[in-house]
């Protein structure tokens, strides 16, 4: 099976949003240091003072920027793979929410608990348990049984 995307969920110009960002940051930074540490009066500094402000800020925003390009490609990505089970193993589906007496299973070792049916339990030695103890234990919930 082919793959539809590429391993990392930036593309290039996420990347070169980021490094100018970061570069163009730094420079400010840099410049704001050197001219305050050359200016001997309060008055004179302050402006320097605001342009390594202005520096932070702009490799700040280039940061948040790179991180909200990322999180939303792994979002498309999450629902596509999500899409992709459910339709090959159509039996995760479940309707409704829980009932008070159904609990979530997970394995000591899984980062997430699953429903009873779920596929991706299938086979696994699970045991049931709350959702407050599959919290305590730092446990979220599956994507694709229990979302
Ligand atoms: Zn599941």
């Amino acid at each position: 099976m082919s793959q539809p995307y590429a391993p990392e969920p930036w593309n290039r110009r996420n990347l070169t949003g980021f490094a100018v960002a970061t570069a163009l940051g730094a420079a400010l930074l840099g410049a704001s240091y050197l001219g305050v540490s050359s200016e001997v009066q309060l008055k004179d500094q302050v402006p320097l003072l605001d342009l390594g402000i202005a520096g932070l800020l702009v490799a700040t925003a280039g940061g948040v920027g790179w991180l909200a390009a990322g999180i939303k490609a792994v979002r498309v990505r999450k629902a596509a793979a999500v899409t992709l089970v459910r339709s090959r193993f159509g039996s995760v589906e479940v309707a409704g929410p829980a009932g008070p007496g159904e609990g979530f299973v997970a394995a000591a070792r899984l980062t997430r608990y699953h429903r009873l049916g779920c596929s991706l339990v299938a086979g696994k030695d699970v045991s049931a348990a709350t959702l407050a103890e599959h919290s305590t234990a730092g446990r979220r919930p599956c994507g694709v049984c229990a979302a």
